[in-house]
């Protein structure tokens, strides 16, 4: 059975104090993880996150990348220069980042490939807003967001980790019940089955209010292969439960 991937996804939150503490807590308490284990930072801390993390099981990722390779892009932030601190992996299409930044399936599907193109792994975030699940969309479309991945990056296809993080599940304390995860797991498994023929060895994390409490069941599901922790991740001492419950 492949490894399960515990990322936590700090968002806009941190300071050079803070993260210190929370990463040497993490460090302390993480012994030797049943699961791999990584954190993805705000960009501006990925040095101080590189210094704390050498030489540890814990991997670094960033938040977001660019869909350009370098040039007159003011405040973004390159591929290569992302992979210059020793990136495992880069979340792509956050909801957050395609609600508040107009990011689309096409350019999400760019960042997943501008990823890929320099070696670090992008964790794909695909979900419904409470809206598209009432309208019963929800299939239609995460197929929609992930076919975009697909199609712009063909064979590559198996070395992505897909997320899926129902949007009303982010941050509202109201996580999906395992049964409803697996259920939007499944369908994607198919669709990656039906791209790639490696399309088994691919993670598909849950996203979305895991945490302590309901990490083990969420991560019993066949399809689920992992999660990608938000709010949970701050605090050591829940983050590392999660990463105990990922057998
Ligand atoms: P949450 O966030 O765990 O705080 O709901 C998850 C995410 O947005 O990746």
């Amino acid at each position: 059975m492949k490894k399960k991937l515990i990322a936590g996804n700090w968002k806009m939150n941190g300071s050079l104090a803070a993260n210190e503490l929370l990463l040497k807590g993490l460090l302390a308490g993480i012994g030797q993880p049943p699961c791999s284990v990584a954190v993805c930072v705000p960009a501006i801390y990925l040095a101080q996150c590189q210094a704390l993390l050498a030489g540890s099981v814990i991997e670094l990722g960033a938040q977001d990348i660019s869909s350009h390779e370098s040039g007159a892009y003011t405040g973004e932030i390159a591929p290569a220069m992302l992979k210059e601190f020793g990136l495992r992996y880069v979340i792509v299409g956050h909801s957050e980042r395609r609600q508040y930044h107009g990011e689309t399936d096409e350019v999400v599907a760019v960042k997943a490939q501008q990823a890929l193109g320099c070696g670090i792994t992008p964790i794909v975030c695909v979900g419904e807003t409470l809206k598209e699940r009432e309208a019963g969309k929800t299939e239609e479309v995460v197929k929609r967001q992930l076919a975009a991945v697909i199609h712009a990056n063909g064979h590559c296809i198996s070395e992505v980790v897909v997320a899926y993080e129902p949007v009303w599940a982010i941050g509202t304390g109201l996580s999906a019940t395992a049964e409803q995860a697996q259920q939007v797991h499944a369908v994607l498994r198919a669709q990656l089955k039906a791209a790639s023929p490696n399309a088994d060895r691919i993670k598909l994390l849950y996203g979305g209010s895991m945490n302590a409490a309901n990490a083990a069941s969420l991560l019993a599901q066949p399809d689920i292969n992992g999660g990608l922790i938000g709010g949970a991740s701050l605090k050591t001492q829940d983050f590392l439960t999660i990463i105990a419950a990922a057998v």
